[in-house]
């Protein structure tokens, strides 16, 4: 920057420009400050008169005396302290209509799940400790029986996430290994999980077979040597290959696997137990399936669609898992207590599916009636076209400048589940004349809570599907503060 001179209007300008040391007195003698800490409205006064500072120097700014009263310095310390008052880990809404939303936090938890955590949270409890025995315990064994009795599998185990279970799994039974995997499954998962990576870094060697398109049975028996360790399945969960493909079934790797002596592994992802195609959505391969088809191991996601915690899942035989618990490294991937108590609450729902696809809440926005989502979207319309009396009138803002309509939109699952699966929904559309799309996405964006939606076709949009009943009145407020600020 250069320096310019001084001139007689900044010079007087600078001399009237109050101390920290004042501003901070007048900010002790001011209740709002009560229970803010000293650094906080500290930082904040130094803050805001710097800023000041800047702007009587600034020979651009045509800079008056009166914005150097000590009401208006204290209103602006006291937005920055707001500011800074609240978590950076806030909660959003989810207005994009991706129901499990990786950016936003994947699956939202049941009310029972939330209760669980809070009880365990705020008391001692059991986690590695035997009741009935009165010896130590181990904490895998709290949600063993219940993910064996829903599942059908022989034996299980949790881990932190599904990649950790992947790692783990891997490590534990083809260290050193070969592990023929076909090109179609060398997934990459949004985030930098791609399973040729952590194959390296589990100590495994990939050895890829078939085409990207094809692979048959004879291209994994082919591949088979004295250094085969393992045969992989990946379940190709967000994506698809459609056309001239070929795969080979998790049975047949089974009995291929028998035939070799070799354990077979299947990296689900996004576990089920629901059967989607029950309700009018595309068939995703369910955790039940993979266990009768006699896999030896089987990974999946706590959160996504299983709705649950984050966590990992490994399921299987006794034998492979009861490796797997013994390995090292498992207690570097070890589940929390929190989070045990959240899944095992999760679990429990699937004894009675039905219940669980209500329960659940990622389970539950998945299969919402369209005619639940359209009440809601004109819910929200009604409550934007109510706005203007008496409140617009008042703050003198202009109800013809706000445009709404209600249109058909496509959902998405999200969480790499069903990539392929339209899921009809209902957006509201709104723009407000002289404001930018982008601009309200922004605004919406920073709103507190946060509003997170998408534009299409120059409007804002958001979809109803993943927005609760009691968060409309949420996203009426902040269209009305854009709207008042655009006036001011
Ligand atoms: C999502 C996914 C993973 C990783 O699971 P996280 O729970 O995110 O760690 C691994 N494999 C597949 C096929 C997946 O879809």
């Amino acid at each position: 920057m250069v320096k310019n001179k001084i001139n007689e209007k900044q010079s007087k300008h600078l001399k009237l420009l109050p101390g920290v040391d004042h501003i901070l007195k007048k900010a002790r003698d001011n209740s709002l400050f009560n229970d803010i800490p000293k650094s906080v409205v500290i930082k904040a006064v130094r803050s805001v008169i710097a800023k000041l500072r800047e702007s009587i120097l600034d020979n651009n700014k045509n800079f008056s005396d009166s914005n150097l009263t000590d009401a208006l310095i204290l209103s602006d310390v006291e937005k920055l302290v707001q500011e800074d008052m609240r978590p950076n880990f806030k909660r959003v809404i989810n207005a994009t209509g991706v129901v499990v939303h990786t950016n936003l936090g994947r699956s939202l938890l049941a009310k029972e799940a939330l209760k669980n955590i809070v009880d365990i949270a705020g008391g001692y409890s059991n986690l590695e400790f035997d009741l009935l025995n009165g010896k130590r315990g181990s904490r895998y064994s709290l949600v063993e029986n219940i993910l064996c009795e829903i599942s059908g599998a022989e034996s299980a185990m949790v881990v932190n996430n599904n990649a950790g279970a992947v790692f783990l799994s891997l490590n534990t039974v083809a260290k050193q290994k070969e592990v023929i995997v076909s090109r179609g499954e060398l997934v990459e998962i949004g985030g930098s999980f791609r399973i040729p990576d952590v194959m390296e870094k589990s100590g495994a060697i990939l050895k890829e077979v078939g085409t990207t398109n094809r692979t048959h049975l004879k291209d994994y028996e082919n591949a088979i040597s004295e250094n085969t360790g393992l045969l992989l399945k990946v379940h190709t969960s967000n994506y698809s290959v459609i056309g001239f493909t070929a795969a080979v079934s998790l049975k047949e790797m089974v009995a291929l696997g028998n035939k070799s002596r070799l354990p077979v592994m299947e990296d689900l992802g996004s576990g089920t137990f629901i059967d989607f195609s029950k309700y009018n959505m595309t068939k995703e391969p369910t955790i039940q399936e993979s266990v009768a088809s006699g896999a030896d191991i089987i990974t999946f996601s706590g959160d996504k669609l299983l709705g649950g915690p984050q966590a990992g899942i490994i399921i299987g035989s006794k034998i492979f898992i009861n490796q797997i618990k013994q390995n090292p490294l498992a207690r570097a991937l070890r589940i929390d207590k929190l989070t045990l108590a959240a899944l095992e609450s999760t679990l429990r729902f699937y004894r009675e599916p039905e219940k669980a696809v209500k329960a659940i809440p990622t389970l539950r926005m998945l299969t919402i009636p369209l005619s639940d989502i359209k009440d809601k979207a004109e819910k929200l319309v009604k409550m934007l076209s109510d706005i203007d009396e008496p409140d617009f009138n008042k703050s003198g803002l202009n109800q013809s400048e706000l445009s709404v309509s209600i249109s058909n939109i496509s959902s998405r699952a999200g969480g790499g589940a069903l990539p392929l699966l339209d899921l009809p929904s209902k957006a509201v559309r709104i723009s407000i004349a002289g404001i930018s799309a982008n601009s309200i996405e922004k605004s919406m964006r920073l709103n507190n809570p946060p509003i997170i939606g998408r534009i299409e076709d120059d409007l804002f949009v958001l979809d109803l599907r993943t927005i609760h009943n009691e968060e409309l009145a949420f996203i009426v407020s902040a269209i009305k503060q854009i709207m008042k600020t655009k006036d001011n």
